[in-house]
């Protein structure tokens, strides 16, 4: 069960969270109880391949709503490709998140909430359109869009920053066509997600059955755990002291980090890597959380100002800064540190970074220059052909691509051009 984290006594099952996306009160879903692994599971654990593991990490936030016949084949459908971790320097691995259809780690979220929502649909013959709507700062957008692509029952709208996405990134998401609608808006990802959270209480839009895939969706966040376990297993060192850097924007990656740790995972810091978007960072100096506007950088699916899942953060400690602050170290890094980072790596061990897991990178390594004794680990969370004009200027160098982006590259974009909330509402209510 899940309970609002603006109003505790608001509690309702894993379906209505996943309808709702977000709580009556506009504040994000949480579960009830974390509930820590069992010995067996931890006994076991070497031995299971990604299926086994997910199921078992996975089935008591669903609570057998879903059975677990019904969900192992959703969890099939959503890990079908693989989570390699990789050597890249002295005790620095990269745990590659960018093998999904979309290339970026957001894959693994949007099919699993898009799974789980055919499921109920099949199961419950709604007779109503459901309404999926997602604000993207560019990769959360085509994952959502190829997710829910051609699923019965549903309309996805994605609304996305103009000028601020990549050019494969907006391929991506306005190719699709079929149930898939890309609103072009003018202004930052803030205002997209600001936009989308206040369909979710405008009372003429309450008949239509508005949902939201965004990281603040419960069904989007929680399988991002997954890739902790699958590369704590893989890793296969259960006494070593590991830290974990993550690419954080909306820290919903992170926050399922440390989720995973609560429930027993033994993972020993975490290190929060940001752009100049340092709300998180300067949190972590002062204690204070001040919003602040978005900056464009060139680590795009990071630039937020206002990260929604940080609350999920605070609640999992809490809220007491002391206790955050011994687990989690967050810095920020410039789009020329973050240059400097993709350089270093390549011409260290030829491994290509994009930008994203370039400051992941970074962050690790700053982090283990003060603490040398621990095996340090960073999230990819991209594909570095998705942000391809930075990398081969970085690098001086022609990288190839894949054929499917190729493909990509042939089709005719199609989006809707917006600046105000007035014009989305009228483009959902004409639907
Ligand atoms: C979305 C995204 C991030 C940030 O993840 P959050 O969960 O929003 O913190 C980092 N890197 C890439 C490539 C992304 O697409």
């Amino acid at each position: 069960m899940y309970l609002s984290l603006g109003n505790k006594k608001d509690i309702v099952s894993f379906k209505k969270a996943l309808f709702n996306g977000l709580a009556p009160d506009k504040s994000l879903y949480y579960p009830i109880e974390v509930q820590k692994l069992s010995e067996d599971f931890w006994k076991d654990l070497q031995k299971m391949d990604n299926f086994s593991l997910a199921l078992a990490v996975m089935k008591g936030y669903i609570n057998e709503e879903i059975p677990e016949e019904s969900l192992l084949d959703i969890i099939k459908k959503t890990l079908d490709f693989k989570f390699p971790t990789v050597l890249v320097d002295e005790n620095i691995y990269s745990l590659e998140l960018f093998h999904g259809p979309t290339l970026a780690f957001k894959d693994v979220g949007a099919k699993f909430m898009s799974a789980c929502m055919d499921y109920f649909i099949r199961n419950e013959n709604l007779n109503k359109k459901i309404t999926v709507i997602v604000a993207t700062s560019g990769d959360t957008g085509g994952a959502v869009a190829n997710g829910f692509l051609g699923i019965d029952g549903v309309d996805v709208v994605i609304l996305y920053p103009k000028g601020k996405v990549s050019e494969i990134q907006e391929l991506q998401l306005t190719t699709l066509g079929s149930n898939v609608s890309a609103l072009e808006v003018d202004g930052y990802f803030d205002k997209c997600q600001e936009m989308v959270k206040k369909t979710f209480v405008d009372k003429d839009l309450s008949e239509k059955l508005l949902t939201s895939a965004n990281s603040i969706n419960i069904a989007r966040w929680l399988p991002q755990m997954l890739y902790y376990f699958i590369a704590y297993r893989d890793l296969n060192r259960r006494n070593s002291n590991l830290v974990v850097s993550v690419p954080s924007g909306n820290f919903g990656n992170l926050c399922a980090g440390m989720l995973a740790k609560k429930m027993g995972l033994p993972i020993n810091h975490f290190v929060a890597s940001t752009n100049e978007n340092d709300t998180v960072p300067k949190f972590m100096k002062t204690g204070t959380y001040e919003k602040q506007k978005t900056i464009s950088t060139i680590t795009n699916a990071m630039d937020v100002g206002d990260p929604s899942n940080f609350v999920r953060i605070l609640s999992l400690y809490n809220n007491n800064f002391n206790e955050l602050k011994k687990e989690l170290t967050a810095y920020k890094f410039s789009d020329e540190e973050t240059i400097l980072g993709i350089r270093e790596l390549y011409h260290k061990s030829k491994y290509l970074l994009d930008p994203h897991g370039a400051t992941a990178f970074l962050g690790l390594k700053k982090y283990l220059f003060n603490n040398p004794e621990t095996t340090g680990l960073f999230l990819e969370t991209a594909h570095p052909v998705k942000f391809l004009d930075t990398v081969e200027n970085a690098l001086n160098i022609n990288i190839d691509i894949p054929q499917h982006i190729l493909e990509l590259k042939k089709k005719e974009k199609s989006k809707i051009q917006i600046r105000e909330y007035k014009q989305l509402k009228s483009f959902l209510l004409s639907r």
